[in-house]
């Protein structure tokens, strides 16, 4: 899969059972298949560890709006969750996800803190809402 910053080939690297694509030496971009960040938000921290050791060049902006890795749709800005302000880029058509380098770490941060902070039932509340989102985006 080609990175869709830095136009490079990305490598395959494994969060527990998931493979995922990572621009690996190039911006530290990594895109999640639907349901793949879902799935490893639930998953032990010790999975994403490896993370933290992606070798990153210096930040490349793209001009351009990026495009889906694996359909070639604009992909669009959106928060993660309702009770994660964290932006990430969501691909329309497949609703996949491509996150830049380090905001991973950033969902954690927030997430926890959201869990610490927020109502059980509003938790709960932005958990449905995030799931019909993602069954809203299936082809
Ligand atoms: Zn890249
Ligand atoms: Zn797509």
């Amino acid at each position: 899969m080609i990175c869709p910053v830095c136009a490079q080939e990305m490598a395959v690297k494994n969060a527990g059972d998931i493979p995922l694509d990572v621009c690996w030496g190039g911006c530290g971009g990594i895109w999640f298949d639907a349901f793949e960040l879902a799935r490893l938000s639930q998953a032990p921290p010790e999975t994403m560890e490896w993370m933290a050791q992606v070798p990153v060049q210096e930040a490349q902006i793209p001009a351009h709006k990026l495009q889906c890795p694996r359909c070639s749709l604009p992909l669009m800005r959106r928060l993660f969750k309702p009770a994660v302000k964290v932006v990430v880029d969501e691909c329309p058509g497949c609703g996949g996800f491509w996150l830049d380098h380090g905001e991973w770490d950033r969902i954690q941060t927030h997430s926890a803190s959201a869990e610490a902070s927020d109502q059980p039932d509003k938790l709960t509340l932005a958990r449905q809402m995030y799931r019909q989102l993602c069954a809203r985006q299936e082809p």
